[in-house]
């Protein structure tokens, strides 16, 4: 098995602060945390989710 290059983490909404998707970031590429916009389920739109510990 190689290294695991990938971490995964997980993206909170920033609206209800819930977790509704979880996703990989490579570490050595990605310095800066993620923040995307992604459909969350409880809050039945589009919001932004940043990346949470
Ligand atoms: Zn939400």
């Amino acid at each position: 098995m190689g290294q695991i290059k990938d971490t995964m983490v997980k993206l909170k909404c920033s609206l209800c602060s819930r977790i509704t998707h979880y996703t990989k970031r490579n570490k050595k590429k990605v310095k800066e945390k993620l923040a995307l916009s992604k459909y969350c389920r409880f809050c039945k739109k589009n919001a932004t989710h940043t990346e949470s510990k």
